[in-house]
């Protein structure tokens, strides 16, 4: 058994074990790293999933490896970076399917689908029914329903052909690209579709020219009835398959084949590509993707956390809206965290917690607290201060409420008082009867205190800072 048998196998045993959400979570990018021995090496895509695979899961992880690889004794984690943007082999996912579908045996390929041109790669849960279309996306969505259209319709002619697709990062590009490609099969698996990568389709050219079998791969593409390539800035600068890539698409346009592609800029400006091959890619239409607007994120943030069986409050959602501007990716991140602090810690999200959740994620991430300016921080409550600044200086909640005198205690109550005071607009008064029934003059020493400090030592001036950003105060 290779590397990768062993770990299905190991997902299969623990299919009953763990929830879908746990697997989407936590499992689906794990590879087994290296076998050696006794010991098992598994690579995680983050330091924050090797973290909990290792303290919670460890157990029932070696327990059945143990039940497939009986001498394996000890378990170890690394993390690696890679894996994050991996595709995930459908048998894995598969295995966490909701759909009460056998699963296909490998080597017994659906019959309709020519198993030589399917590639595994696209994932099911992009579909043109689940993008979300608003400003932003709204042409380019209505360009891929075209092209669907008469790609599925024998009587029609490929409409918009290239149909080009740019924007930046985590915007829904492949989003809509597998969208295309998934739907096609569906409404008619009779097709033959291919979605693949720019990197992919590369490596793939350079086979095809060392074992001087070009020909052959323009036959395979010159059957195909729709090609996807997805991400086609990757060809910048490789002048050699350039050459052959022209070629294959000449094929293709000329069978009246459709074809699309994405990259994160228009054609014009892919400066390393031929003129000839950029000619070739910008000659149907053009559309862009941009970041979509509040509302329109309000409406994805709804759909994925439906996808997931996932109830969150307004509140969490405005939240989520507010501070995702660049990329939509980072919601999957965000919902992915939270699910599972739902399933293992049974915490609901907060705004707080979501945006504790969001500076893991992003350290450098400025918190908004809300769109329209209505909302001046993120505490409410001096409950709320205490909690952000025990968990920023290390300290327990309830010593910032006691009396003691060390230093170490000391320094985070009063900004903690500070806090109140500032952000929170409290008077001395109401503070310290929140902090163990406080006199108002020892409130109002140890603010200043703090005060004359921000004006001499950076040190403190820098935790202010950053506690306040994590407040969301601008
Ligand atoms: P890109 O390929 O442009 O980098 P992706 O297609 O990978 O971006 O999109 C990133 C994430 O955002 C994906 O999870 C995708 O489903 C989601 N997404 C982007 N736009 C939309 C949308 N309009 N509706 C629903 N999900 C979207
Ligand atoms: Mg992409």
């Amino acid at each position: 058994m290779d590397k990768n048998e062993v770990w299905r196998s190991v997902l299969e045993r623990m299919g009953s074990k763990i929830s879908r959400m746990e697997f989407h979570t936590w499992f689906k990018k794990v590879k087994i790293a290296e076998i050696s021995g006794a010991a098992i090496l598994l690579a995680c895509p983050t330091e924050m999933n090797k973290n909990w695979l290792e303290s919670k899961y460890s157990a029932v992880i070696l327990s059945n490896l143990k039940a497939i690889l009986p001498e394996i004794e000890k378990l170890y984690f690394q993390v690696d970076l890679s894996l994050s943007d991996a595709e995930v082999a459908e048998e894995v996912t598969d295995i966490f399917q909701p759909t009460k579908n056998p699963r296909k045996l490998p080597n017994q390929p659906n019959a309709k689908v020519d198993s030589e041109l399917t590639t595994r790669i696209t994932q099911k849960k992009f579909k043109l029914d689940n993008f979300i279309v608003g400003d932003g996306n709204q042409f380019a969505f209505a360009a891929c329903e075209a092209v669907l259209q008469s790609t599925v319709d024998s009587k029609l002619t490929p409409k918009y052909n290239p149909l080009f697709i740019y924007g930046g990062v985590g915007l829904g590009k492949t989003h809509l690209l597998q969208g295309i490609a998934n739907d096609v099969r569906e409404k008619n698996p009779e097709l033959k579709v291919i979605y693949t990568t720019a990197e992919r389709f590369m490596n793939e050219i350079i086979n095809a020219i060392k074992s001087r079998k070009t020909d052959e791969l323009r036959k395979k593409y010159r059957r195909v009835d729709l090609f996807v390539l997805d991400d086609v800035q990757f060809f910048e600068g490789k002048e050699k398959t350039q050459e052959e890539l022209f070629n294959t698409f000449n094929d293709l346009f000329e069978f009246k084949k459709q074809v699309v592609f994405s990259a994160d800029r228009p054609p014009s400006e892919l400066a390393g590509i031929s003129d000839r091959l950029r000619s070739r890619m910008g000659w149907g239409l053009q559309a862009d993707v941009q970041m979509p607007n509040y509302e329109t994120r309000i409406a994805i943030i709804r759909e994925k956390s439906q996808e997931r069986g996932l109830l969150l409050s307004h509140d969490v959602q405005e939240f989520i809206a507010t501070n995702i501007r660049t990329n939509l990716r980072e919601i999957e991140n965000i919902l992915n965290q939270i699910a599972a602090e739902i399933d293992i810690n049974k915490i609901s999200p907060t705004p707080q917690s979501v945006g504790k959740i969001l500076r893991k994620i992003n350290p450098e991430h400025d918190i908004t607290v809300s769109e329209d300016g209505s909302k001046l921080s993120l505490a409410r409550s001096t409950d709320d201060v205490i909690t952000i600044v025990s968990d920023y200086f290390q300290v327990p909640a309830t010593s910032l409420l006691g009396t003691s005198r060390k230093k170490e205690i000391v320094f985070p109550r009063q900004i903690s008082w500070l806090l109140c005071k500032d952000v929170l607009k409290m008077s001395y008064e109401a503070i310290g009867a929140d902090f163990g029934g406080k006199n108002h003059t020892t409130i109002m020493h140890g603010i200043r205190k703090i005060k004359k400090l921000l004006r001499t030592d950076s040190t403190t001036a820098r935790h202010v800072h950053a506690l306040k950003k994590d407040l969301g105060v601008k």
